[in-house]
């Protein structure tokens, strides 16, 4: 993955974030694309989103060391734009793989652009909260949209939004 051209990201990206935690999880987190300090460190939310999402993490009492968390894309987009649907396109085959390999029980995914890769016709303003079971490549999931961090960051309404849907996650967790 770190010597991947398969889109130009990888001109313009310092490191490559594959993605860290338990690759034995029973949870994994995907957001959409590594920002500055992501690409810094190689490591996926290490910057002002991920200080949320521990947050986020602490509120339901689960280390972030017990779950998995990457992302849709695995370079920086320049600027932090939003991917492009063939960088998606190129790039998911890792996610893919990474998700068969570590067979996650609960998906959550942090944003449009995660929630879009398994629900593409869906609105993150609609969905974000509602826990979906599908089938996916032959893999039985929970799949759990939330709001991206770094929309909670911005705007008061989302992180509100952002924290309801955890403490349901957390409740959901605990009755299983
Ligand atoms: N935003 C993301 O979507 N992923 C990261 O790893 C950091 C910020």
């Amino acid at each position: 993955m770190g010597e991947c051209q398969k889109c130009d990201l990888y001109k313009t990206a310092i490191n490559h974030v594959p993605g860290s935690g338990n690759p034995n999880a029973e949870i994994v987190f995907i957001g959409e694309a590594p920002g500055a300090e992501e690409d810094k460190q190689g490591l996926p939310f290490v910057g002002n989103s991920g200080k949320l999402l521990d947050k986020l993490l602490n509120t339901i009492s689960v280390p972030r060391s017990d779950v998995f968390i990457c992302n849709i894309l695995k370079h920086r987009p320049p600027e932090n734009r939003d991917p492009l649907p063939v960088e998606i396109k190129v790039c998911t085959p890792y996610l893919k793989a990474q998700l068969k390999i570590i067979k996650p029980k609960l998906i959550i995914t942090l944003g449009r652009f995660a929630m879009n890769y398994f629900f593409p016709e869906e609105s993150i303003s609609k969905v974000h909260g509602q826990v979906r079971k599908i089938i996916w490549q032959e893999l039985s999931l929970t799949i759990i949209p939330v709001y991206h961090p770094s929309a909670g960051l911005r705007n008061g309404t989302m992180l509100k939004s952002l924290q309801e849907d955890f403490l349901n996650i957390g409740k959901l967790l605990k009755d299983n």
